[in-house]
């Protein structure tokens, strides 16, 4: 950490060298309110109803007051942002409160988004607005419940002040209400975080995090190989390959695009951190990208989030290769993640498909799926969700009807899809799997609700008008998106025509 004493001189933004983080407080807040909670992840940290309701809780999680024992903190990073190095990032908004060890034993570090201007918020104000805060906290959520390995969400708080934001899809500067998320997980480290000190040669420093985040958050690895070993730093680096590569095969399975894929948005644990500009698939569409800065290369679309994850890990590869004498386990791991991915997708592939297993045909009958829906224009969740429904072996896809955005399309395609459901049926024939069973298991990774991106906006558009009361029906509904959830059908629609071109982005 940098010394106390520069505590003192506030937090004046400014180049950090030695120390991985800055010791800062959050900037009190006009009148914090609290407008949503996770009960799920109150629990987690062994707070009741009664905690969460107290005037205390919004005054200490809208950044006003601190508990004992909280020591407030940013941490230093870099990062690659879209395939070009950007030197010193850190959390700029980001202030971390402190870690709790719940009853059960487990750590978690609670961390305040949109607290105030920390060392490392360069020109910006340190602040988030309650559109982007209601989307971290419901997505959040909504991918912990789905199975994503995800960061979690404890709190919305608003903040009684307005923040200025300059929407760059309207050029309109306006006051929009501002809000802070209380953000949970073990930790917070990202790539970015040994890429900078790689990047300026302090290799104390780099190991220093290396072995520290080796013991804190690799326990089986820290038991298994000598503290500051060879065999523990590749060890570890394997571990992070391998799980980088399950998360993104669970991106793939529902649907979720993270927009900005940079090395500092990629945690260290392989969990989903920092919602942005995310967004979800509606109708089928592998080059789609819901980040409006990033339409013209398209790098973060949803069909090259696998690739761009291994390229990242190519840089974190790179960060830590300084403390390496051979770089065949970094190698090693690179192609963990390879193989990782390819079993896991070839496992969601028969899940989504209801096959005991994924044959290399079936990885073709996919792509061929894929092909027809992206041209026919078909709504990922519904067609999935819904295919668990249909008897193929009748060849007619009219069962799936709902599924299409475009009558004229769905004509023309038609033929095609009952075809494929024809092959598929003979697929299903030869698996043998008895209905009930294959639908169960259908039904269990393809979801029924996902956070659509306009039913997010729906939700938001109310919240700042005060109504919070479709925050609350969509983090209640996103508790169990694999249920079929009666009186809740409006939340499992397609798209309607309004929100076609909307983007997901959210600063
Ligand atoms: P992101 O694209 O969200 O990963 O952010 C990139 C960098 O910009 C990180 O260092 C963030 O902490 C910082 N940042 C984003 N928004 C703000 C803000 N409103 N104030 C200060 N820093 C910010
Ligand atoms: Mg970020
Ligand atoms: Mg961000």
């Amino acid at each position: 950490r940098e010394l106390p004493g520069d505590a003192e001189t506030g937090p004046q933004t400014r180049q950090v060298h030695g120390a991985l983080h800055s010791p800062v407080l959050p900037t009190p807040v006009a009148a914090p309110q609290l407008l949503a909670w996770s009960r799920d992840v109150a629990q987690l940290l062994d707070l009741d109803a009664a905690a969460v309701d107290s005037a205390e809780f919004a005054q200490v999680f809208g950044g006003n007051r601190q508990l004992p024992g909280m020591q407030p903190w940013a941490a230093n990073y870099g990062g690659h942002q879209f395939g070009h190095w950007a030197g010193q990032l850190g959390d700029g908004r980001a202030i971390s409160l402190g870690e709790i060890v719940n009853r059960a034993g487990q750590r978690w570090e609670l961390q305040l988004k949109g607290a105030g201007p920390t060392p490392y918020s360069r020109r910006a104000d340190g602040r988030a607005v309650l559109r982007s805060s209601i989307r971290e906290f419901l997505c959040s959520e909504a991918m912990h419940h789905l199975g994503v390995p995800t960061t979690r969400a404890l709190c919305l708080i608003g903040t009684g002040e307005d923040v200025v934001r300059d929407m760059f899809y309207d050029g309109n500067a306006k006051p929009e209400p501002g809000a802070i998320v209380c953000r949970v997980a073990p930790s917070f480290v990202r790539f970015g975080n040994f890429e900078l000190p790689a990047s300026r040669g302090d290799h104390a420093l780099l190991a220093q995090l290396l072995d520290f985040t080796i013991r804190r958050d690799f326990p089986a690895i820290a038991a298994a190989h000598a503290p500051g070993s060879e065999a523990a730093r590749i060890a570890w680096f394997g571990e992070v390959c391998t799980r980088t590569a399950l998360m993104i095969a669970q991106w793939m399975r529902v649907g979720f695009v993270h927009g900005v894929m940079n090395t500092d948005n990629l945690s260290i644990l392989g969990l989903t951190i920092d919602y942005g500009p995310y967004g979800w698939i509606d109708n089928f569409d592998a080059d789609w990208t819901p980040n409006t800065t990033d339409r013209e290369h398209r790098r973060y679309r949803f069909g090259q989030q696998v690739q761009i994850a291994y390229w990242n890990l190519g840089r974190l590869a790179g960060a830590v290769a300084p403390l390496l004498s051979s770089h065949d386990g970094l190698h090693q791991g690179l192609q963990a993640y390879v193989d990782t991915f390819v079993a896991a997708d070839q496992a969601t592939i028969a899940a989504k498909l209801g096959l005991a297993e994924c044959s290399e045909d079936d990885v073709a009958l996919m792509q061929s799926l894929h092909a027809l829906m992206t041209d026919a224009e078909v709504d990922m969740t519904l067609f999935f969700r819904g295919l668990a429904d249909v008897d193929a072996s009748a060849g007619d896809v009219a069962g799936l009807r709902d599924s299409f955005y475009d009558e004229a399309k769905y004509t023309a395609a038609k033929p095609a899809f009952d075809a494929w459901l024809q092959q598929y049926a003979a697929r299903l024939a030869e698996d043998g799997t008895p209905l009930p069973q294959r639908r169960a298991r259908m039904n269990a990774v393809n979801p029924r609700y996902v956070l659509r991106n306009y039913l997010a906006q729906i939700a938001i558009d109310k919240a700042e008008q005060g109504d919070l009361s479709s925050v609350h029906e969509l983090l209640d509904t996103l508790r169990r998106p694999y249920d079929d959830q009666p009186g809740r059908e409006h939340l499992a629609q397609r798209r309607p025509d309004w929100a076609r071109s909307r983007a997901g982005c959210s600063m």
